[in-house]
């Protein structure tokens, strides 16, 4: 029987390299470094898919573009989103609401939100009521406070139909 309902939760790490491009959400933001990885390393993209296919228990983005495989190197993380959003709908679910934080100490990420918000809403064919981004800094702890990474969380709620 399928559940009107599923829940997923995703979280994504990524060091910060200089002279990286810095695309959050879809997003390009101006800085002098960024993300580092096999794709674009959109963490919050990945915390994302990861948490829409944890809902659907479909395993994880690793699985599903394995950093192995050249196809994904350098990947746009909204065009591996679009076959997630597939994916989700192959299953006969749609996204209900989406919620990503994304866990950075520079730059501030505030100005770019609505865009991230958008773009994210855009991308799953889903208002931009249901799809919330925040930001958030870890006062100068840890990876993230010491900018040696960025890090990225997200639930989603799934609904059947
Ligand atoms: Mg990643």
């Amino acid at each position: 029987m399928q559940a009107d309902f599923r829940i997923g939760h995703g979280y994504d790490v990524h060091r910060l390299a200089e002279g990286r491009r810095c695309v959050l959400c879809g997003v390009e933001i101006p800085c002098r470094f960024g993300p580092d990885g096999h794709s674009d390393a959109d963490a919050p993209l990945h915390a994302l898919m990861d948490a829409m296919l944890g809902a659907l228990a479909l395993g994880d983005i690793g699985a599903l573009f394995p950093d192995t495989d050249e196809r994904w190197r350098g990947a746009n993380s909204v065009e591996l989103l679009g076959i997630v959003r597939e994916r989700m709908r192959g299953t006969g679910y749609r996204l209900a609401n989406a919620d990503l934080t994304i866990v950075l100490e520079a730059p501030r990420l505030a100005p770019y939100i609505p865009l991230m918000r958008e773009t994210v809403a855009a991308a799953l064919s889903a208002p931009v009521g249901a799809v919330s981004v925040k930001a958030t800094t870890e006062e100068g702890l840890g990876f993230t406070g010491g900018g040696d990474g960025i890090a990225a969380t997200a639930v989603v709620l799934l609904v059947a139909g």
